[in-house]
């Protein structure tokens, strides 16, 4: 394995001072895997005043009551926290107390799941006392030690490991799935910042559908608006799936990123409230708008930033209206929402084409020639935005015009152009608005 450069430094100088040191977890776990870990944690003998002392000045005490220090070397911002145990967990989150050991394999069996359990030195000798190496062979995701206990301890577990299920593609073992499915109550002890960021990559993760599709109700526990779509009949011959079915079939064919796949997820959480039928069949007229709503509830009590919870909100909410096909309709659509939106609307919708069976997939055609005018008009540098039009409020003040009277100029001018009625020029743009401030002054004050 390929300690970087850094991480070996801190490793040397902890063993240099008589302290043993070790790579552990993720960082152990992804490079067997043949991934890039997200970060490197080192896990030492060293008691943390120790570990201070060996790096004089680069130190700093930012997790102490965990046994925590972050060292910064050359680029690199480590944690090395002491071995330790966990004290009883009374509250599912925290526990009561921790005791710092000397013990390597103490500190491991404190680790949530076997593959994570691994730890690695200086020499590359690999320390692996719950079978973590086979375990990540098989591809699985293992609690260390009995399932429904470590998930009692610490709830925020279930979701990690339906995360590491989501983003590595491992199976949960049979005892570990009961015990996801048993505890899953406990997650309501979780802070909602530590369960947006949980779900946020199991959403993410290449086999977010699978793990969704297995596990609603453990999912539900934390976001129980999902749970009404689950075997909801659409009753329609342009679906063949329920509306829960629908919606993990878009999600896999959504981009891996935040926004587009809480919005996939969330873009029919409204239909099964709106449902009607009449002899034509299943409907659910004013959804987008509903599911825009009750988006917009999950992301406030998943406390998300107000520019996630609006891309988010917006995308739902315009889900379904028909792609324009035509350059004057994109260009409007672009002055209303703006190029990402408009780049991200696209990508939803095309996971929502893509989340129907082959047969059913009737728009996905409008949805490309949508995407190619997009493009071709974003490559050509066209005007849908007052950022971009080629006067500004000083030009219209130059020519007169004053307060409120500016703002409805500018809007008449974009409007003009977005809709190809006149060139995106200034000396085009101030003529007109001349010619039509002149046609407005009464015959008597013309000059
Ligand atoms: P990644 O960094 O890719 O998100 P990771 O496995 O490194 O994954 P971290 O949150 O960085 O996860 O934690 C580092 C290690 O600490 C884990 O591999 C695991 O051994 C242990 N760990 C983290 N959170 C918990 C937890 N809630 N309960 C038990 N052990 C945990
Ligand atoms: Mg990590």
């Amino acid at each position: 394995m390929n300690i970087p450069g850094p991480v070996e430094m801190i490793l040397k100088l902890l063993e240099a001072h008589g302290h043993a040191a070790h790579c552990v977890g993720g960082c152990v776990r992804d490079p067997l895997l043949g991934r890039t870990p997200e970060d490197w944690d080192v896990a030492t003998s060293a008691l943390p005043e120790e570990t201070l002392a060996v790096f004089p000045g680069r130190a700093f005490p930012t997790g102490l009551r965990h046994g925590t220090v972050t060292v910064r070397e050359g680029s690199y911002s480590v944690e090395v926290t002491t071995f330790r145990t966990d004290g009883p967990y009374a509250d599912s989150r925290h526990p009561d107390s921790v005791t710092f050991t000397r013990s390597l394999r103490d500190d491991l069996s404190r680790r949530d799941f076997t593959v994570n359990a691994m730890a690695v030195d200086l020499r590359g000798e690999l320390t692996d006392p719950f079978g973590g190496q086979a375990d990540l062979k098989a591809q699985v995701l293992r609690c260390v030690g009995d399932p429904e206990e470590r998930f009692g301890e610490d709830a925020l577990r279930i979701l990690r490991c339906l995360r590491f299920s989501a983003t590595l593609g491992f199976s949960v073992e049979a005892e570990t799935a009961r015990g996801l499915r048993d505890c899953k109550g406990l997650l309501s002890n979780i802070a909602a910042e530590r369960v947006r960021s949980e779900l946020t990559k199991l959403l993410c993760g290449k086999a977010a559908a699978e793990v969704l599709r297995e596990y609603p109700e453990v999912v539900g526990a934390v976001l129980p608006e999902i749970l009404p779509m689950v075997g909801f009949e659409q009753h329609s011959r342009y679906h063949c799936y329920d509306v829960w079915e629908h919606t993990l079939h878009a999600l896999a064919a959504a981009p891996q990123e935040p926004v587009l796949r809480w919005a996939v997820l969330l873009h029919d959480v409204g239909k099964p409230c709106c449902f009607t039928r009449d002899e034509r069949g299943g409907h659910f007229y004013g959804h987008p708008a509903v599911s825009a709503e009750i988006a917009d509830a999950v992301l406030r009590r998943l406390k998300f930033d107000n520019a996630t919870r609006d891309a988010v909100t917006t995308l739902v909410a315009w889900h379904d209206r028909e792609i324009p096909r035509t350059e004057k309709g994109v260009r409007r659509a672009l002055m209303k929402l703006g190029e990402e939106r408009m780049r991200q609307l696209t990508e939803v919708k095309r996971a929502d084409n893509l989340g129907q069976a082959p047969e059913l997939r009737s728009r996905l055609r409008e949805v490309e020639r949508g995407a190619e005018i997009l493009d071709a008009l974003l490559a050509r540098d066209a005007c849908f935005s007052l950022k971009q039009l080629a006067v500004n409020g000083r030009d219209l003040m130059e020519l007169g015009l004053r307060g409120p009277e500016i703002g409805a100029a500018l809007d008449r001018l974009i409007s003009a152009v977005v809709d190809g009625e006149l060139p995106n020029e200034k000396s085009a743009l101030l003529c007109a608005e001349r010619a039509r401030k002149f046609a407005e002054t009464p015959e008597e004050q013309r000059i």
